[in-house]
């Protein structure tokens, strides 16, 4: 009989679990507090279970392990990057990172992306699987347990397209809600999307207050069919229109995030026409100068153009700010950690 992962069992289906299994119901709630809140990697660290019960679990479930095996600490800021070995030998990346509001970590949602965008480096490798609910969950209780120090924010912005894994993806936010585990609550947690249409009106009606994110990057179709393969799917004017239903629905604002591109989308006219693109939607404008990968055709926007595009979209009435870099002295942008563990291990 193949074991089970006790990690993907929400807490109902854990009690009904430990009932199968002869015991009673209320252990559940000890077993979930270990698995989810401390994070333990064996059964045997659960010290107020008995050793009968302990081994029974043994026998019939397993915890998935992440093992962390590189951690590239900034000196500037103390931002953390870690890259994490999963149960079947394949890596993904975390970025813990401290702000004022408290530490937050970049969790991936899959190993590899499909999305193909052309600045972004998690793409390159092309996509081996889906994260289960567990294993995105795991990210935060292995780097939490490694640290130290608590976690109160989480950002799905790592390597994967969140709603390309939409079920373990809403799965694994309503795990790390619940109380008797992590219990970060919805609010304290941002879901990025370059924007699968069909998705965004999925997770609205999921009634999840997590704060959702969109990768513009190009205020028309023609520039963003250039960088973004998905814009082939959806146009600009069916992704905006997913917003604002999605504003409707969970009365949330939406994040929208643009990298900015030195000589591609960088310029005053962009900066206007984005203006007009979010005119009465409750937005707020997220830039980033484009973080220059190896090998890559894009250059970051001048400090000047990024600064003028800020205040431009700020005169317009659109809330603007720029993401403040962090880790600028280690692989910080997301998949370049991956890209070498992939190399390291085909020499
Ligand atoms: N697939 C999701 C989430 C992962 S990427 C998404 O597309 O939103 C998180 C954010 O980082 C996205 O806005 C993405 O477009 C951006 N990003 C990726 N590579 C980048 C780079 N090299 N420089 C700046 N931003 C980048």
């Amino acid at each position: 009989m193949d074991k089970i992962n006790i990690n993907e069992l929400a807490m109902e289906e854990l009690e009904k679990y430990i009932e199968s299994i002869g015991e009673k119901k209320f252990h559940a709630r000890q077993i979930f507090k270990w698995l989810h809140r401390i994070g333990v990697t064996s059964f045997d660290e659960m010290s107020d279970i008995s050793k009968t019960l302990r081994d029974k679990l043994k026998d019939m479930a397993y915890i998935p392990n992440l093992e962390i095996i590189e951690c590239q600490k900034s000196k500037k800021d103390g931002t953390m990057k870690f890259l994490i070995k999963l149960d079947d030998n394949t890596a993904i990346e975390s970025v813990f990172m401290r702000y004022h509001h408290g530490n937050t970590l970049c969790v991936s949602t899959q190993v590899g992306c499909k999305m193909g965008c052309k600045f972004c480096a998690s793409t390159k490798e092309g996509f081996e699987r889906h994260l289960l609910a567990s294993e995105i969950e795991g990210q935060i209780l292995t780097v939490q347990r490694y640290t130290n120090e608590r976690i109160s924010n989480v950002v799905y912005m790592g390597i994967g397209e969140p709603l390309d894994n939409y079920e373990n993806v809403v799965k694994s936010i309503r795990l790390i809600n619940n109380p008797y585990g992590l219990g970060i609550g919805a609010r304290h947690i941002s879901l990025s999307t370059c924007g699968i249409v069909p998705m965004i009106y999925k997770l609205a009606e999921e009634n999840i207050q997590c704060t959702l994110s969109i990768s513009l990057h190009a205020t028309t179709d023609e520039k963003r069919k250039e960088i973004m393969p998905i814009a082939n799917k959806y146009s600009i004017e069916e992704l905006l229109t997913a917003c604002k239903e999605y504003i409707k629905i969970t009365k949330r604002r939406i994040s929208f995030e643009y990298a900015l591109i030195y000589g591609e989308n960088d310029s005053y006219e962009d900066a206007i026409a984005l203006a007009k693109l979010l005119r009465g939607m409750i937005a707020h404008v997220n830039l980033i100068p484009v973080n220059e990968i190896k090998n890559g055709q894009y250059k970051k926007a001048t400090e000047k153009s990024v600064e003028k595009f800020m205040n431009t979209l700020n005169s317009c009435g659109i809330v603007t700010t720029v993401r403040r870099e962090l880790g600028s002295d280690i692989d910080a942008a997301c998949g370049q950690l991956r890209k070498k563990y992939i190399e390291s291990i085909n020499k």
